[in-house]
């Protein structure tokens, strides 16, 4: 793979970034991750507009201005002809020449790096099978509504899933679901309304789950921003996850019990139908 790195399109074994670099030491760095669909970005202006408010959280200066970012990634996608499949971008405050918790002077540039990955959206296995899900209890920080790169606690919450034969896990606090650990988490209530948690600071404000609610509205589906607990997830008639590597991927069981009788439900069908058919209309040629 060709990658970016602080202006430059190198080989992925020449990009180096220093053992002092703050994103390396403190997790002190902001990311995001952009669908490309038949070679273009997907609702990438969101995922710009989401990068500034993190950069903005932390005091943390964008490498340049979001226009030029576009620019780049659009370059980096042709130089690895990448079709299908994410754009990840990376921006940290740099390396301060030595570990110190104190901020570095202005003088330090923030690092910049992007990479794709070539993988299947349209046509992934598990967006038609479904997957598998446990709960976990969320440990993250109160800021998970900055993008940060400090991710040990999803890493330990999906290795955790994977020691018990499920997928994935969805996050609880206080009874209540979060969020997936990297992605949001709606379901279909018992009185068939479509349900996923309201923005603050105890979620990503995802950019699937935005286009979701917008397209929810458009289609008359019925739905509330509210917050719901691990039991009526347990008990609801569908339940499903959405990112922009995922877009939406239905769940067939959470804790060994099983969900809509363990296959894909009809409202998560719907949505993921008219979520792809306006993701290929974004990025057609
Ligand atoms: N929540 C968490 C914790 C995530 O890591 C992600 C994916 N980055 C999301 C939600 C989904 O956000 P998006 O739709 O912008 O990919």
């Amino acid at each position: 793979r060709t990658v970016y790195l602080n202006g430059e399109f190198i080989a992925e074994q020449d990009a180096k970034v220093s053992v002092f670099d703050r994103g390396f030491l403190f997790a002190d760095a902001v990311y995001e991750v952009s669908a490309v669909l038949n070679g273009r970005l997907l609702d990438n202006a969101a995922h710009l507009a989401r990068l500034s408010r993190s950069c903005q959280a932390l005091n943390l200066r964008l490498p340049c201005q979001p226009e030029d970012i576009e620019a780049l990634q659009n370059r980096l996608i042709a130089e690895n002809s990448l079709q299908e499949g994410a754009i990840y971008l990376q921006i940290s405050r740099g390396n301060s020449g030595d570990r110190d918790f104190d901020f570095p002077g202005e003088s330090v540039e923030p690092t910049f790096l992007m990479f794709t990955q070539a993988r299947p959206l349209i046509d992934h296995p598990k967006s038609k099978t479904g997957i598998r899900m446990v709960s976990v209890e969320d440990i993250r920080w109160q800021r998970r509504d900055i993008k940060t790169v400090g991710l040990l606690a999803p890493c330990l919450a999906k290795e955790y899933a994977h020691r018990h034969d499920a997928d994935d896990a969805l996050l609880v606090e206080n009874g209540l679901i979060t969020e997936a650990s990297s992605s949001n988490a709606w379901i279909v209530d018992a009185e068939g309304t479509l349900v996923t948690r309201p923005l603050s600071t105890h979620i990503l404000h995802g950019i699937t789950r935005q286009a979701l609610l917008a397209l929810a509205k458009q289609h008359d589906i019925r739905l509330e921003e509210r917050p719901f607990t691990l039991e009526e997830a347990m008990n609801a008639r569908e339940v499903f996850i959405s990112s922009a590597t995922t877009f939406i991927w239905p769940v067939i069981s959470l804790n060994g019990k099983v969900i809509g009788g363990g296959v894909p439900g009809p409202v998560t069908g719907k949505l993921r139908e008219i979520y792809v058919a306006e993701a290929m209309r974004a990025t057609a040629g």
